[in-house]
């Protein structure tokens, strides 16, 4: 499994750490949806989710496959 790259700093969100959508400790991260999320946990989740699209809680679907290295979108 590929290690992302989230390394530029628009994965990096100045507005402060938000809890991990896995873990639930505070990350400044961001994944390419904006969901907040450690590089690590990202990583792990596609590991052991290799198929598998990602739901967030309650169902909500935020519409990708598994974590990639793009940036995040931007919100307007
Ligand atoms: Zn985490």
């Amino acid at each position: 499994m590929p290690l992302l790259d989230w390394h530029g700093a628009q994965h990096c969100d100045h507005t402060g750490p938000r809890p991990c959508a896995l873990c639930g400790k505070p990350t400044p991260l961001r994944s390419h949806d904006g969901e907040p999320a450690h590089k690590v946990c990202a990583e792990d989740w596609n590991d052991h989710h290799p198929d598998a699209p990602r739901h967030l809680h309650k169902g909500h679907d935020r519409g990708t496959v598994r974590f990639h290295s793009d940036a995040p979108k931007k919100e307007s």
